[in-house]
């Protein structure tokens, strides 16, 4: 299995050196080269863990076997609080909610970030790449400490993580700034994740830039979703959902994903492709809806404001996985590397919307706060705000409904308890705690470790400072 951009059919990586580069050099995205069709009722009886081997196997083609073993056992093992790694939550006879926040930093990112440490070390190997690496990352929140923690004391790793100031929750925040190692480090920079994702993706091409790291014997790369090797772990809990639904709802099953860089529900897209018989998948965007938008007009718009909502890790408007969701219904880098020059430069491009095959929908900040309220007093569940813009989604649904749950409400503590109409602790420990009553449940490890540990000092930099900032990390790791 070969890798090429989703811009030029010519450019083509094997899976380690995909992995490793992160960004293909003319600026796609690497995509697998094809989508192999798969009978996924022969793995229904598999354990997460299996599940992930197999998929690996198909991708990874130039890791061995036992490369993979290693990789899978150690990213899907006791990180996680819950044995089944992503467990489903029955709310009625026809909704059930995949709990993907099970891991270390309650949040979905930490499907794929507790893997990739795990896969640059196997891809290092087999590239022979010696010296340290650098990777760069750009944060609405939840990628920043996933990130982090799954590098986190990595002797040969650099961590820089940038997130927009007041543009992440205060436990998003304290959580990024509260590690015990110096190689990982995270920067609030004055802007919106937009300001930051950009940064991060021009300083990642340019040459000057990677040389001097080069002479100081660094590679670069990305944990952001534009990493292919973000993507292949989050096609896992897709098929293992799949299954375990199934057999309590039977077909058709649905699934609807809060959506902000379309790297979860890409997944989910490719896993249909591949032959898991999902029905309908569908995008759920909050009021930032330029992807509902897109979806329904086939215009994808990001000239307007980006708004602050209760769901940071989705306000998002150029979403960096669109390109690979527009090839993979196009096929053609030379369409794609025009709509994304057309986006950068006018802020707007046109798509075939007769091609657009996912369903969309989206909730305002009223609906998000009324969804947490109204499924807390039906169900007696306590849902974050990102899982309840999905979760509004269900009355637009035919079918079983399966809904992806992204994040803990423990790291949207403060929203969660106003939707609810209960006072909120301005110390963040209450707020924790308030939450801890109303689960009535032993606190997380990750939410103990944060109340543990003392957070650093707050840097906050313009998006020019970031070099500076990256040196910095540089000199204080030697
Ligand atoms: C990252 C994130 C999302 C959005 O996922 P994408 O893959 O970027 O579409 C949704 N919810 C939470 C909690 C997240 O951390």
């Amino acid at each position: 299995m070969r890798f090429y951009s989703t811009r030029s059919r010519q450019l083509t990586a094997t899976a380690s050196q995909a992995i490793l580069g992160g960004l293909a050099p003319d600026g796609g995205l690497y995509v697998p080269e094809y989508l192999p069709s798969i009978d996924f009722s022969s793995w229904q009886a598999d354990s997460y863990q299996e599940m992930a081997t197999k998929l690996f196997g198909l991708f990874l083609t130039d890791f061995s076997a036992s490369a993979i073993q290693r990789t899978v056992e150690v990213s899907y093992g006791a990180n996680f609080d819950d044995p089944r790694i992503t467990p489903l939550h029955r709310l009625d006879e026809n909704h059930s909610v995949l709990e993907l926040w099970h891991g270390p930093t309650l949040a979905f990112k930490d499907l794929a970030l507790q893997c990739l440490p795990h896969l640059f070390t196997e891809a290092r190997q087999i590239q022979k790449q010696e010296g340290r690496f650098l990777i760069l990352t750009a944060t609405s929140g939840d990628t920043g400490k996933a990130a982090m923690a799954g590098f986190s004391g990595q002797k040969d790793a650099l961590v820089a993580v940038f997130y927009p100031d007041r543009g992440v929750s205060p436990l998003q925040e304290r959580q990024m700034l509260t590690d015990p190692h110096s190689n990982v480090a995270a920067y609030a920079v004055e802007g919106n994740f937009d300001d930051c994702q950009r940064a991060i993706k021009s300083l990642m091409q340019d040459e000057a830039f990677i040389d001097q790291l080069k002479r100081q014997g660094i590679g670069l790369s990305s944990a952001n979703s534009i990493n292919v090797g973000r993507l292949l772990p989050q096609m896992v809990y897709y098929i293992y959902a799949y299954f375990n639904a199934v057999q309590q709802y039977g077909d058709p099953l649905s699934v609807v994903v809060p959506s902000g860089n379309l790297g979860n529900i890409l997944a989910a897209r490719y896993v249909k492709e591949m032959g898991l018989p999902l029905a309908d998948i569908r995008l759920a965007s909050n009021s930032n809806k330029v992807l509902y938008d897109f979806i329904s007009t086939g215009i994808y718009d990001a000239r307007r404001d980006l708004m602050t909502t209760s769901s940071p890790s989705m306000d998002i408007l150029v979403a960096s996985n669109m390109e690979r969701y527009l090839h993979l219904l196009s096929g053609d880098g030379a369409l794609i590397d025009d709509l994304m020059r057309q986006l950068k430069e006018e802020g707007v491009f046109r798509f075939d919307a007769a091609l657009l095959d996912l369903e969309a929908s989206w909730a305002s900040e009223d609906q998000v706060m009324s969804t947490i309220r109204e499924v807390y007093e039906t169900y007696g569940y306590l849902i974050d705000p990102h899982t309840a813009v999905a979760i509004h989604a269900r009355e637009q649904s035919g079918s079983p409904l399966l809904i992806a749950g992204t994040a803990s409400p423990y790291k949207f503590a403060e929203s969660v308890l106003a939707a609810l109409g209960r006072d909120c602790p301005p110390d963040l420990e209450e707020q924790i705690r308030a939450i801890q009553e109303l689960l009535n449940a032993p606190l997380p490890p990750g939410m103990k470790d944060l109340l543990d540990g003392r957070p650093r000092e707050k840097h906050l930099i313009s998006t020019s400072a970031i070099p500076a900032a990256i040196d910095q990390l540089i000199g204080a790791n030697p």
